[in-house]
C-alpha cells in the first residue's frame, strides 16, 4: 500500500526539521512539560493503588496477542453479532474505501452536517476532509478536538489534542471563531477552565439537539457479543451517541476483543494509564439497534487501512496491540520537547513512531523510528507491554534497508560505517589512527571538548558535545604503566 492511499497525514517536513522548529518555541514546551508533568503523577499514583497491576498488564498483552494471532475468526464474529442485533457492517481496506462508505451513508439521510465523538480512526482516514468535500459540515464535539476544528489545527496528542494551547489561547479562540460555527462565545469570556468549559457546553449543546447523524470511534468491540464501546470523560460522546437517529462507527480491526469478560482487564488499564483516574467518567456501550432507544440506523465500518500488513511482521504487529493510552507519550522525553506535530502523524509520540511507519509504509515516514533516544520509558508505562524500543530498532533496519535500495550509490553513513571496520579490525590501523587523534586533539580541543567536527561530520558534531580524544591512547597507557611490550590482540591480526 502506498502513503497516499491511507492519510494518517505525514508530516512534511521530516520529523529533525519539524523537531528543530518545535523546540525553538519556548511556550510550546512550557505547556508541554507542565501537562505532561501533571498527566504523569496522576498515573503513577493511581496505578500504584494496584497490587497486580502488573499481573494486569502481563494478562492484557497476552490477550491482545492472542486475540491478534486469530483476528479474521473475531472479526467475523463480530459481523455476525452486529448484523443480529440489527447493525450493518462495511469492510474498508483504507481510508478512501472507508470515507466514501461514510460519506454514501450521510448522504443518503439527506443531512448535511453531522457530530463526531473524539476519534483517531476518523482522523487517520482524513474523514471530516472527505465530507467537507462532499458538502457534509463535521463538528467535533469532544472539547480538545472542538478547540483544535475552532482553531484551525491539528491534534497534537492522543488524549489530549489541545494540549500545546494554553488557557489565555483558549480563549482567543472562542472569541474568534465560535461565531463562525455556531453560537458564539458569551461575552466578557474568561480563561478561567470553568468558563471556556460553559463555553463550549452552551456551544455544542443546540448542535447535539439538532444532529440526526453521529459519526464515532470506538474503543473496543466484543466479537462475542456484537458490543461496541467508547469511553469518554465529557458526556459530549454520550450525548452523539443516543441523541442522533444515525450512528456510524469507524473503527481500526485491531480495536475487537473476543468476549465481553475481557473488557474487565482494559476498563482497569485504561483509564488509570490514559487520564490516572481509577474510572473513567462516561462508559456508553450499545449492541445494534433497540426499538424506540437511541440511534435506530447503525453501521459498523470495520478499517484496515494498513494493520493487515503491519500483521504480518512478527516484531512490528504488536503495535497493533494499543488500546491508545497515551502514556507513551506522556512519559517520553522527546515527546515532551517536540510535542506532537513534529511528528506529522494522527499518533505522536512512541505509539506513533512504531504505527505510523507501518501503516503508510516504512519508506514515507523513514525519519520516525529515530525520534527516540530507546531510553524505554515507553515500555514500562505502555499498559499492554508494547516493547517500543524494539519495534523502533526494528523499524530503523528497515528504514536503512530501503534508503540502501533505492540508493545507486553508498550513504556517507554506510561508507563512515565500512571506515570504521577496516580501522577496528586493524590493530596497527587502529594504533595510528589513536597517535593521529591524540596530536590532533592537543590543537583543537578545549576544555576537554572539540567544537564541530569538519566535513561530513558536520552535521553529527553540530547537535552533540564532542569528548576530546585521549591524549594518551589507552593501549599506550597500558604499556606505560604494566610496563608491556604490547596489548594481547595488538599485532596478532585478530
Ligand atoms: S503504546 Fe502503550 S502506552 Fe502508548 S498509547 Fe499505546 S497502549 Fe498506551
Amino acid at each position: 500500500m502506498s502513503g497516499a492511499d491511507n492519510v494518517v497525514w505525514l508530516g512534511t517536513p521530516a520529523f529533525p526539521e519539524a523537531a528543530r522548529t518545535a523546540l525553538a518555541d519556548r511556550r510550546l514546551r512550557a505547556n508541554l512539560r507542565r501537562a505532561t508533568g501533571t498527566i504523569r503523577d496522576k498515573r503513577l499514583a493511581a496505578t500504584a493503588e494496584l497490587d497486580d497491576w502488573e499481573e494486569l498488564r502481563e494478562t492484557a498483552a497476552a490477550l491482545k496477542r492472542r486475540t491478534l494471532r486469530h483476528l479474521d475468526q473475531h472479526l467475523l464474529r463480530l459481523e455476525e453479532t452486529v448484523t443480529a442485533a440489527g447493525g450493518t457492517v462495511h469492510w474498508a481496506s483504507n481510508a478512501a474505501e472507508a470515507n466514501a462508505i461514510v460519506t454514501r451513508l450521510v448522504q443518503a439521510t439527506g443531512e448535511s452536517e453531522v457530530v463526531k465523538v473524539k476519534s483517531m480512526a476518523t482522523q487517520e482516514i482524513g474523514l471530516n476532509e472527505a465530507l467537507a468535500e462532499a458538502g457534509v459540515r463535521a463538528y467535533e464535539t469532544d472539547l480538545a478536538e472542538l478547540i483544535v476544528q475552532l482553531g484551525g489545527d491539528r491534534p497534537s496528542h492522543i488524549l489530549v489534542p489541545a494540549i500545546h494551547r494554553s488557557r489565555s489561547e483558549i480563549r482567543e479562540i472562542f472569541q474568534r471563531q465560535m461565531g463562525k460555527w455556531g453560537r458564539p462565545a458569551p461575552e466578557g469570556l474568561t480563561d478561567d477552565p470553568r468558563d471556556l468549559a460553559e463555553a463550549a457546553r452552551l456551544h455544542l449543546r443546540e448542535k447535539f439537539l439538532r444532529a440526526k447523524v453521529a459519526v464515532s470511534g470506538a474503543n473496543f468491540a466484543v466479537a462475542d457479543t456484537g458490543t461496541v464501546m467508547v469511553v469518554e470523560s465529557e458526556g459530549n460522546g454520550r450525548m452523539c451517541l443516543t441523541l442522533p437517529q444515525t450512528l456510524i462507527t469507524v473503527m481500526g480491526i485491531e480495536k475487537v476483543l473476543p468476549s465481553f469478560a475481557d473488557l474487565d482487564v482494559f476498563l482497569q488499564l485504561l483509564p488509570r494509564s490514559s487520564t490516572g483516574e481509577r474510572m473513567n467518567p462516561y462508559t456508553s456501550l450499545w449492541t445494534g439497534v433497540t426499538d424506540g432507544d437511541g440511534p435506530q440506523d447503525f453501521h459498523l465500518v470495520l478499517l484496515d487501512n494498513g494493520r493487515t500488513a503491519t500483521l504480518t511482521d512478527e516484531v512490528g504487529r504488536q503495535a497493533l496491540s494499543c488500546i491508545l493510552c497515551s502514556a507513551c507519550l506522556n512519559v517520553c522525553p522527546v515527546y515532551e520537547r517536540t510535542g506532537g506535530h513534529a511528528y506529522g502523524s494522527v499518533y505522536p509520540g512512541p505509539i506513533g513512531a512504531v504505527l505510523t511507519p507501518q501503516l503508510v509504509g516504512v519508506e514515507n515516514a523513514a525519519s520516525l523510528p529515530f525520534a527516540s533516544t530507546l531510553c524505554g520509558a515507553c515500555y514500562d508505562a505502555c499498559p499492554v507491554k508494547i516493547d517500543i524500543p524494539e519495534v523502533l530498532v526494528h523499524l530503523r533496519a528497515k528504514a536503512v534497508e530501503a534508503k540502501r535500495r533505492d540508493r545507486l550509490l553508498p550513504t556517507s553513513e554506510a561508507l563512515a560505517m565500512k571506515a570504521a571496520g577496516a580501522v577496528l579490525s586493524s590493530p596497527r590501523l587502529l594504533a595510528a589512527l589513536e597517535r593521529l587523534a591524540a596530536s590532533g586533539a592537543r590543537l583543537v580541543a578545549r576544555d576537554g571538548r572539540i567544537g564541530v567536527l569538519p566535513g561530513p561530520f558536520a552535521r553529527w558534531s553540530g547537535t552533540r558535545d564532542t569528548p576530546a580524544p585521549a591524549r594518551e591512547p589507552l593501549r599506550a597507557w597500558w604499556r606505560r604503566t604494566r610496563g608491556e611490550g604490547r596489548t594481547t590482540t595488538e599485532g596478532t591480526g585478530r
